[in-house]
């Protein structure tokens, strides 16, 4: 059964679906399904996992980047999958096997069948990509991933996009980064621990430590710094974490922090306030007031939220829906098994 939500959506040429696995819930993310300028019937899976063998697969699975929620360790193995070339390296080195699918130089335009797809950053992640490519009737098909600069990509009339700090309501959801802070804290304290996740924000950390000017080692984990060493050209000195090492800077995962010395001083660069630490405020994302200032400025007839799961895409939808913007979440997309396609 296929339900259709958005007439508009139809009327452009695109049906958005969501796909069962096997034990008939729902799997993460969705399927773009549309015709190609031949007027062949294609489907672009977003972020998904991958299909089973027993059901058609997609013409492509689209991996915006290397962060595990939007699911590139399962459709990496699949020939059909396709990454930037530093998207596949951190994919590699995260989840140690090989990128089987194709690659591309970001900012490059590039064939998907025989659909051409024309690609741009976000600045989420190093290698974060945004996909835009156009179907048979001309409608201009944009999906984001995540977002943390919407200043490179194009107009369109249908927008994928991300809200994970997309409801207007929470307070958590505003913010801007607070980079006085961490240069403040950088170089007020030594040594000085800052907790990041291993891809993403770690990087950030570094890139923005070399710009405040520290030129001294930065300390990380042996999988951390092998990431930072290939996402960033200019990384400088980076040392792992041998035991006894207590100068300079250091760089782990939040929940790691506890393992450092006890009387090194310790931050999360982070816009939740759940740790045991204090805050710095720096995201890889866009806030709820950048996210609406991006879809005006891309002006869509449609705008679809995908991501995160929970409840910020139904959230960030209605406010957009209130203000005017017309708009639908995943919650409210119907599903299809893969082998009932029409
Ligand atoms: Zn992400």
């Amino acid at each position: 059964m296929i339900c259709v939500i958005s007439k508009k959506l139809i009327d452009l040429g695109v049906l958005v679906l969501r796909q069962h696995n096997s034990r008939r819930n729902f799997k993460p993310h969705i399927s773009i399904r549309f015709r190609d300028n031949y007027g062949d019937l294609r489907m672009f899976s977003i972020d998904t996992t991958r299909t089973m063998a027993k059901h058609s697969c997609p013409d492509a699975y689209l991996i915006t980047h290397a962060h595990s929620d939007h699911h590139g360790k399962s459709a990496m193995i699949s020939s059909n999958s396709v990454c930037s070339e530093k998207t596949a390296i951190a994919l590699e080195i995260r989840y140690d096997r090989r990128y089987a699918g194709s690659i591309f130089r970001l900012g490059d335009e590039i064939d998907v069948g025989k659909v051409k797809v024309k690609t741009f950053p976000t600045e989420h992640t190093s290698g974060a990509t945004a996909f835009y490519w156009e179907n048979d009737v001309g409608t201009r098909i944009l999906v984001t991933g995540d977002i943390k600069d919407a200043g490179k990509l194009p107009p369109c009339d249908v927008l994928i996009t991300e809200a994970n700090y997309g409801d207007p309501e929470d307070p958590s959801c505003h913010f801007v980064d607070d980079f006085e802070g961490m240069k403040y804290a950088l170089f007020k304290h030594e040594p000085v621990a800052f907790g990041a996740y291993e891809f993403g924000k770690a990087q950030r950390a570094v890139k923005l430590i070399r710009e405040f000017g520290y030129d001294g080692a930065i300390h990380m984990d042996a999988r951390t710094k092998t990431l930072t060493q290939r996402m960033l050209e200019d990384a400088g000195d980076l040392e792992g974490l041998s035991s006894g090492e207590n100068d300079g800077v250091f760089i782990v995962a939040p929940w790691n922090l506890g393992r450092l010395p006890l009387d090194m001083k310790k931050y999360v660069l982070s816009c939740r306030m759940d740790y045991p630490y204090p805050i710095i405020k720096i995201s890889d994302h866009l806030d709820a007031c950048g996210l609406e200032n991006m879809v005006r400025k891309l002006n869509p007839e449609v705008t679809l939220i995908y991501h995160p799961g929970g409840y910020r895409p139904s959230k960030f939808s209605k406010h957009l829906n209130s203000i005017g913007i017309d708009s639908i979440s995943i919650d409210q997309i119907g599903n299809v098994l893969s082998n009932e396609f029409i």
